[in-house]
């Protein structure tokens, strides 16, 4: 009888351990898509995607810190075309 309940002891604690750990990595992936980083061609920095403004040009899509780094990429954009 008491290697029967250590046995379900050990399964109890087992199944804990399996499940602590898949929620340490669903809080993992949930953090890198809240600070998933876009890059600034105008400036050359990194921003956070969800603060960045965004831009359509053509079929492809750019990120930037401010409005002013928008214009300002635009404008070399439509000057090299
Ligand atoms: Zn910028």
């Amino acid at each position: 009888m008491k290697f029967l309940l250590i046995l379900v002891l050990l399964i109890i604690l087992y199944f804990r351990f399996v499940k602590g750990q898949k929620r340490v990595c669903q809080k993992k992936e949930r953090k890198e898509l809240i600070t998933e980083l876009v890059f600034d061609e105008n400036c050359g920095t990194y921003i956070n995607k969800n603060s960045a403004i965004r831009i359509k040009f053509g079929d492809k899509e750019y990120y930037f810190c401010s409005k002013k780094c928008a214009e300002e990429f635009l404008k070399k954009l439509q000057d090299s075309q």
